[in-house]
């Protein structure tokens, strides 16, 4: 199995390539590690009432609780796929966790692609971004609108906003992945892994530059 991480800050345009390469091949599949997170806490498990309070202050949950959440992923994933790892890792500590979990479940770390934003076009980007609550789908309200306003075009769901998509959350969010989760563009350049895509521009030719540099 082959691990592909997107790396970027929140509002890069991650979530959206995933899903869009994921759908036109089979063989892709996007593991987002907000979604896991949000899913948790939605359904009140253990590990979502303990990730709630962190999720909304825009701060990272503890390493161990999404690096399980990872590693079970990972553990069952068809040896002949690639996984778009969405969110994960976040921090040194975490890519660490991961070169261990790929080791255990013979997985191949082959690329660690970055979406590169300025932040100055990440507040507008969030500021307008609306995702179905039931399949996932993500829309922007003037960069990528639904065929109906509000409405869900895949499954016809009410379009909500995310909760830490607020401005204080995502300066909050932002300045949590320079510290941290930047630190991870120098650590992967130095593997060998890094590629940087522009994520400028149309969804559709972003999405076609980051297949081209995962290859
Ligand atoms: P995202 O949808 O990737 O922007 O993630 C939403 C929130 O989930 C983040 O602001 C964090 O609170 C939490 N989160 C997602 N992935 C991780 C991770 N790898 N490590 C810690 N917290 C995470």
């Amino acid at each position: 199995m082959n691990i592909v991480i997107l790396l970027g800050a929140p509002g890069s345009g991650k979530g959206t390539v995933a899903a869009r390469l994921a759908s036109a091949d089979p063989k892709l599949q996007h593991v987002s590690s907000g979604d896991l997170l949000r899913g948790a806490v939605a359904q009140g498990t253990p590990a979502g009432v303990e990730a709630k309070a962190f999720m909304e202050a825009g701060k990272l949950v503890p390493d161990g609780l999404i690096a399980r959440m990872i590693a079970d992923r990972v553990a069952s994933a068809p040896s002949d796929s690639t996984m778009l790892l969405d969110g994960f890792p976040r921090n040194l500590a975490q890519a660490d966790i991961l070169d261990k979990t790929a080791r255990e479940s013979g997985a191949k770390i082959s690329a660690a692609v970055l979406i590169d934003v300025p932040d100055e076009i990440i507040f507008d980007r969030i500021a307008g971004r609306r995702t179905c609550p039931k399949c996932k789908a993500g829309y922007h309200v003037k960069n990528l609108p639904p065929k109906k306003e509000g409405i869900c075009d895949v499954c016809g769901t009410a379009l909500v906003q995310r909760k830490d998509d607020n401005p204080e959350t995502v300066k909050d969010r932002l300045a949590v992945y320079h510290s941290q989760t930047e630190p991870l563009v120098k650590h992967y350049s130095a593997a060998g892994l890094l590629r940087t895509v522009d994520g400028n521009g149309a969804a559709d030719a972003i999405a076609e530059a980051f297949r081209m540099a995962m290859a």
